[in-house]
């Protein structure tokens, strides 16, 4: 479920903005006819990009299933495997013998299969 919702809120942050690149192509492209609108055209430009922005942080806050995700992935620690049983286990609990990373005192003290 907390996937589907992370996907659609990825999916939906996509299209707006493909949608917002889109119209202002379509209206950088009209008022290039008339080159004294360089200033309209600036500013176009920069309301589109400020509704990007706008779009993006909405989505951002809309769903808290994607800054959990995003907080589990900045969190993420580096995993080992035990050199006796293979077993994957958090850096932080390893203990080191000869070299080698065991997931416990047990396996450290037993010799590898
Ligand atoms: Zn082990």
């Amino acid at each position: 479920m907390t996937r589907i919702l992370f996907w659609l809120a990825l999916i939906f942050l996509v299209v707006a903005a493909i949608r917002s690149k889109l119209r202002a192509a379509a209206r950088a492209q009209q008022m290039q006819a008339d080159p004294r609108r360089e200033a309209e055209r600036m500013a176009a430009a920069r309301a589109a990009a400020e509704a990007e922005a706008l779009a993006a942080e909405r989505a951002r806050q809309a769903s808290p299933q994607a800054q959990a995700r995003a907080r589990a992935v900045a969190e993420a620690e580096t995993m080992l495997s035990c050199a006796h049983c293979g077993v994957f286990f958090p850096a932080s609990e390893a203990v080191q013998r000869g070299g080698r990373d065991f997931c416990s005192q047990a396996h450290a003290e037993q010799p590898a299969p």
